[in-house]
């Protein structure tokens, strides 16, 4: 039985998860959900698994649902205290990290403190503080299990093999929605043109990354931390279909692949039973209705999220931290139209340009790092 529990759980990964739960009875069991704002859902979710514990953020909508669900035995908690009490819920042995942003890089550090193996979505909290958790998580013993479909893929392809052999990591991007386009065609698009990817149905917010490319680049520096390479080791390939999910290259040449329909079921699937594999409902990928697979070189000169991620991961210290922060802010900012797309460009590289590097930082100085961001997006967009 495989006892998880769960941030984020009304999300697009959240419920993804749930179900497969869902269709996983008496294999698996979830034992405690944390969630945003969203709590009608949540009450749901609670109804349906009955976890031990269930938090929110506000403490106004906790007290709202204590009164919803009076009838059941699950505690209700809010605040950090909350997402922090789920992600270490003493019967839980798999915490999946499916919440979004910065906000999941303190209860993911009290999990694998805790010895919870990390079933993790949540890429900024890697590409923020993956000096952190890395070695943390080697020192008590506690898996990274990649959720996210490409590590996922460079994970699968790497089983059996040795990770010292690795000689490249050939990271796939479909190249989102605006694939072709050129800077002057991207001036005026609309948030509902961002949020049209051509193949992945996800959350608002890493759907425009995937129109910026910004979430490639937080990829590669996911990649980074997840298999222990080099950035040059990480070679970013534009495969429109999204059929190849990733792939590595071995000292040898050969290169290994995983492939499959575009289902972030799959993934989560295999991180939640890891190492067996299990019957999962779905498309199956039909080679001859597909035709081909193409591939492309990513376009760098007007999907800037590319290469200012490679040049703050290499930056490196508290310079991802900015990368990834005046993103998260930009991004809200574009979705509440306050904004112009090819602004979250500007934004990114104004706030890495005025940044002082710190070395290895604590994950105050990484909080503190975000807020000094979010400070100087305030005051000048
Ligand atoms: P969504 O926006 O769909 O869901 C985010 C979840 O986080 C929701 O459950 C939301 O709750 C919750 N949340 C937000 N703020 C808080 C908070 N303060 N306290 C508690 N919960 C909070 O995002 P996705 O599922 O798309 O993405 C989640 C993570 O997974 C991201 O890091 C993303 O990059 C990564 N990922 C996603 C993929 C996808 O296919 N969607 C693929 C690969 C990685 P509520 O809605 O109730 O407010």
């Amino acid at each position: 039985m495989k006892k998880i529990a769960v941030l984020g759980s009304t999300g697009s990964i959240g419920t993804q998860t749930l179900e497969i739960a869902a269709a996983n009875p008496g294999l698996i069991q979830v034992e405690a959900l944390a969630a945003g704002k969203n709590i009608r859902l949540l009450e749901e979710q609670i109804r349906r698994f009955r976890p031990k514990i269930a938090a929110v953020w506000e403490e106004a909508d906790a007290a709202r649902l204590r009164l919803t669900v009076a009838d059941l035995d699950t505690e209700i908690l809010s605040g950090m205290e909350g997402l922090t009490a789920v992600a270490v819920c003493e019967s839980a042995k798999i915490l999946v990290t499916a919440i979004v942003g910065m906000i999941g890089i303190r209860p993911t550090i009290a999990a694998i403190e805790a010895g919870k193996d990390i079933a993790l979505a949540n890429k900024e909290t890697l590409v923020t503080a993956g000096h952190l958790i890395m070695p943390l998580a080697k020192e008590k013993g506690v898996r990274i299990l990649p959720v996210d479909s490409e590590h996922s893929a460079i994970f699968q392809s790497l089983n059996g093999e040795s990770p010292k052999e690795i000689s490249k990591i050939l990271l796939t991007a479909s190249g989102g929605p605006f694939r072709g386009k050129i800077q002057k065609d991207l001036e005026n698009v609309r948030v509902e043109d961002a949020l049209k990817h051509p193949n992945w149905t996800m959350g608002q917010k890493i759907t425009i990354d995937s129109a910026t490319l910004v979430n490639k680049g937080l990829e590669v520096m996911e990649a980074k931390w997840l298999f222990g390479v080099d950035l040059d080791q990480i070679q970013v390939v534009v495969q429109p279909q999204s059929v190849i999910h990733s792939m590595v290259e071995f000292a040898d040449g050969a290169v290994i692949a995983q492939l499959g329909t575009p289902d972030m079921k799959l993934p989560i699937q295999y991180a939640l039973f890891y190492p067996n594999r299990r019957y999962l409902a779905g498309e199956r990928l039909d080679f001859f209705k597909l035709g081909r697979i193409t591939f492309e070189q990513p376009d760098t000169k007007t999907f800037l999220g590319l290469p200012l991620a490679y040049e703050a991961a290499g930056a490196g210290g508290s310079m991802p931290t900015v990368f990834n922060a005046a993103n998260e802010m930009a991004v809200k900012k574009f979705l509440e139209r306050r904004i112009r797309f090819l602004d979250i460009y500007d934004i990114i590289s104004d706030c890495m340009r005025e940044h002082k590097i710190i070395e290895n930082p604590s994950v105050e100085e990484i909080l503190d790092t975000e807020a000094a961001v979010y400070e100087r997006i305030e005051s000048r967009w």
